[in-house]
């Protein structure tokens, strides 16, 4: 292992020589090279103890006005070290210490053209972002196309999603982060629809070691970005396609200047730990606003997850209104249609029905809108700030403080500035918001306090869809805490109690997970406010000791750890809520394995609760006396899973 002592040092540079600046993470272990290729374009590397994770990759933009991507030199650098600390009650951690060495990079070229890079370097990863000055007269650039790109060694192989082709699926409403992964993939495999991957997208090179790809700070100044298919040997930053949105608003994002691009960040290292248990997404963003109240985490329930559209009725409401009350739950989501099958008097009537039981009704809005043919209502209320200001003060003299808004219309800036304007009026009315049919949140989790959840990715609905989705559960759940989960907070809709995909529990798909591992995805999967998949029959025909652990199980964390697996194969993840540690554990191998967990939370002599099989399948809970918490025995079933607490 090659550590270098000096946490950082520049290369000097003689006159009309390229520089050459290192910049090196407070471990000195991570190193970020920059460079400046002959014609000009800068270029990065990045190491971890000397071995290679990204190979000298192309950076730069081209804008309507200059090409800031070549014919370039290096012409200043600072660096400086970081400490800084920040609280959050959405993610993994509630206490984030942020450590890091942050330099810019001054390039220069002809006619006094200027871009700047800047640069986090954190022992968990790496990260970097454009600054470009005002020049040439101009307070206005158009990002024409972004160069940054990720070169990984030859060998590295692929744990990615496609971007889906724009305006197909449900009412012509994708891409919404609602595609298979493919796991354990070579690079040079095609993407499903030939438009590349979306993020987060998790790379494991030769050397073992693993590099999980996403972006943070994306807001209404900029589109969300994906990642192209393999090319040149390197995947590098594409914009959304032409189509999204059904063609309104621009692909390239505009600017003021002086202006910064969002972050490109990497989780780096060579074990999972950092890659399940990194902060970087929200270490290097800023919240946007203050709210008047902290956002509320919550459990509740849902009948449109099993009961569909034909639950959507008062009578029907009512009874998922009592189930939340009998669990001790905060929340009912009423799904779409509420609009036309209750009605805006009756839903009044329904909300303070719901008031007197303690639950608080979350209402689903469709953002659309003039770009997909939804028509599950209410509809034309979100995309419009006068509507949308009049149906969310409706809902503050109602009490209503949170909504559901689903299907969006793709990445482009237009789109983002359509979150952000939501997410902000939103604030004004003290209303918190889940997003659906969406894109992947960057950061917002610490940007807009009052952002609760986003889906993007292939959620519960599914498994009441298609019985494939039943059958590629185990796979799933054992990728989301490494990929997904861990970049963004993921508001999945999930934990069945029935076995049955439908509302009588009797017919349609048939899940094959147990019930053990649908506890255990009640703690993996993590979202401040979380809607369960149990339904009223649970309480009498669901194990009574999986409904007390869904009664009680928090959906706020205060620290999470990596404890073990591999992506597609096992997850096991701990969570602290206060003074109580839950560990989780899911598995998709096709044989029973014994393991010995590393659980350095707990100490001999303590006594946790187990729930795990019977030798039926069934959950039971047990008790283990830690003899050794560095070697925890646990037995983990084929799609099926653990929770442990103390
Ligand atoms: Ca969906």
């Amino acid at each position: 292992m090659k550590v270098r002592n000096n946490i950082f040092f520049v290369a000097v540079a003689t006159a009309g020589i390229c520089q050459a600046a290192e910049i090196g993470s407070p471990s000195g272990r991570l190193f970020v090279a920059t460079d400046v290729t002959e014609n000009g374009t800068p270029v990065y590397s990045v190491t971890l103890d000397g071995k290679t994770v990204i190979d000298k990759a192309p950076l730069g933009l081209v804008l309507d006005f200059a090409n800031l991507s070549e014919g370039l030199k290096e012409k200043g650098l600072s660096i400086e070290k970081v400490r800084r600390s920040y609280t959050q009650d959405k993610i993994k951690k509630s206490r984030i210490d942020v450590d890091a060495t942050v330099a810019t990079v001054e390039y220069e070229g002809d006619g006094g053209k200027k871009l700047a890079v800047e640069w986090h370097v954190a022992d968990d990863g790496v990260a970097f972002r454009y600054h470009v000055p005002r020049q040439s007269g101009k307070g206005s650039m158009v990002v024409i196309k972004e160069l940054s790109s990720f070169a990984f060694p030859a060998g590295t192989t692929t744990f990615l999603t496609s971007q889906s082709d724009p305006m197909i699926g449900w009412k012509r409403t994708k891409p919404s982060y609602e595609e298979y992964y493919v796991v354990d993939a070579p690079m040079d495999s095609k993407s499903e629809y030939g438009r590349g991957y979306t993020f987060p997208a998790l790379f494991k090179t030769p050397d073992n070691i693993w590099a999980l790809v996403t972006e943070t700070g994306v807001d209404g100044y900029y589109c969300g970005s994906h990642l192209s298919d393999y090319a040149d040997g390197r995947y590098s930053i594409a914009f959304p396609m032409p189509e999204e949105n059904n063609g309104n608003g621009s692909v390239e994002p505009g600017v003021a200047l002086p202006g910064y691009t969002p972050w490109r960040l990497m989780a780096i290292g060579d074990n999972l730990y950092p890659i399940v248990e990194t902060t970087l997404p929200w270490d290097l963003v800023e919240p946007k606003y203050a709210t008047s109240r902290k956002a509320r985490p919550a459990k509740g329930t849902w009948s449109w997850i099993l009961w569909q559209d034909g639950s959507i009725n008062y009578d029907d409401q009512v009874k998922y209104i009592d189930f939340a009350a009998e669990m001790g739950y905060d929340n009912v989501l009423i799904d779409n249609w509420w609009d036309t099958n209750i009605g805006e008097k009756r839903m009044e009537e329904l909300i303070r029905y719901a008031h007197g039981k303690g639950v608080n009704p979350i209402l689903w809005y469709s953002s659309s809108g003039h770009w997909n043919d939804i028509e599950q209502g209410p509809i034309n209320r979100m995309d419009r700030p006068i509507e949308r200001k009049k149906w969310m003060k409706w809902m503050r003299d109602n009490g209503v403080d949170a909504i559901k808004v689903d299907f969006f219309g793709g990445d482009k800036q237009e789109t983002m500035r359509l979150y952000e304007d939501i997410l902000s009026d939103a604030s004004d009315y003290g209303i918190d918001v889940v997003f659906h049919g969406c894109t992947l949140p960057r950061g917002w989790e610490r940007m807009y306090p009052n952002f609760v959840g986003s889906e993007a990715v292939l959620a519960s609905e599914n498994m009441i869809f298609d019985q494939k989705f039943c059958d590629k559960e185990a796979l799933h759940a054992t990728l989301h805490p490494f990929i997904r989960n861990s970049a963004a907070i993921m508001e999945y809709g999930g934990t069945f109690l029935n076995k049955r995909m439908n509302k009588g529990n009797d017919g349609g798909n048939i899940r094959r997970t147990t019930d053990a591992f649908q506890l255990a995805v009640a703690v993996l999967f993590q979202n401040p406010v979380q809607n369960f998949a149990l339904a009223p029959n649970n309480l009498t025909d669901a194990p009574a000791v999986a409904v007390d652990f869904m009664r009680n199980v928090p959906t706020t964390w205060d620290d999470t750890r990596y404890i073990d697996g591999y992506p597609g194969k096992y997850a096991i993840v701990a969570r602290r809520h206060g003074d109580t540690w839950y560990v989780a554990g899911v598995s998709n191998l096709d044989k029973t394995v014994k393991l010995e967990l590393n659980l350095p939370m707990f100490e001999k002599g303590d006594r946790l609760r187990i729930i795990n099989d019977d030798k039926n399948g069934e959950p039971i809970m047990s008790e283990i006396i830690v003899k050794n918490p560095s070697k925890v025995a646990v037995t983990l079933n084929p799609s099926s899973g653990f929770v442990v607490c103390d």
